[in-house]
């Protein structure tokens, strides 16, 4: 199977296609003379992360500190040099491989502090991977970003306070990041104003007033779907409320079902 850049494929395709073991993040093959790397978001506990287009991708071994003479660590290391080719592939979903293509190392690997699979600080090397044509990683979806995001956040709230104070006080300065691919409806005007129009500066959730007004002497309001244009709500007066920043929040990240019957029933009788 001839590989692109972008490619989704299977667990199967990929270990048939470079003859390699069928788990690990790190899988040799002596047969296709590649070492495949996989940077697991969803099941793995290492936070690999982009950097200006360099992807600092953490090496083998899931407990106590790791050594770079170890196992595939070592190919990876010497990879420059060893005619081993790295093909390096990303997971954000189960079972889905996301070819990024050939790889190269970027600089000497280091090490820096990182918990192992029983939460326990350990050293791991990590390695500086560029892509061998100098391009930036292909862009994600926004959806698995955010739940990469959400999944690391409460991976990390299950730690101690002081853990925490330790970590994010020996933070790397420079944030990862990745572009992302996220939808955007184009919502009707016409909806909006009149949801607007209807609440009458009043949130038709808490039925508090509006807290500020904008520039132009508004009372600040926010048009919300009852149900989500992303879960298949339509753009209709019908399916649109008026509500205060902090309604707004509560009903995307907690989307109460009382609170949503209590929009629909303002809906119903201010028409
Ligand atoms: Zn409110
Ligand atoms: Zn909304």
């Amino acid at each position: 199977m001839s590989l692109l850049i972008g490619n989704v494929i299977t667990n199967d395709e990929l270990t048939q296609t470079f003859g390699c073991s069928t788990q690990g993040g790190m899988r040799r093959s002596n047969k296709t003379n590649t070492l495949v790397l996989v940077s697991n978001h969803v099941k793995s506990i290492y936070h690999d992360r982009w950097v200006d287009n360099v992807l600092h991708y953490t090496g083998m071994g899931t407990e106590g500190d790791q050594s770079l003479s170890f196992s595939q660590n070592r190919t990876l290391a010497e990879s420059n040099f060893n005619g081993v080719t790295v093909h390096l592939f990303e997971v954000f979903e189960d079972q889905k491989y996301t070819y990024q293509g050939v790889v190269k190392l970027a600089g000497t690997p280091y090490q820096e502090e990182q918990l192992d699979s029983n939460n326990t600080a350990r050293k791991v090397f990590v390695f500086p991977l560029v892509k061998q044509d100098g391009s930036a990683p292909i862009p994600i979806d926004r959806e698995h970003f955010d739940a990469i995001s959400k999944k690391v956040a409460t991976k990390v709230s299950k730690l101690s306070d002081e853990e925490i104070a330790e970590r994010a006080r020996n933070a790397h300065t420079r944030a990862g990041q990745r572009q992302t691919i996220s939808t955007s409806y184009e919502r009707n005007p016409f909806v909006m104003r009149y949801a607007k129009i209807r609440a009458k500066g009043i949130c038709q959730l808490c039925d508090q007033p509006a807290p500020f007004r904008t520039k132009d002497g508004e009372p600040y309001l926010e048009t919300h779907h009852i149900e989500w244009l992303s879960k298949g709500g339509t753009d209709t007066i019908e399916n649109t409320v008026a509500l205060c920043p902090n309604c707004h929040r509560k009903m995307h990240i907690v989307n109460d079902k009382q609170d949503r019957l209590k929009l629909k029933e303002k809906r119903k009788s201010n028409e």
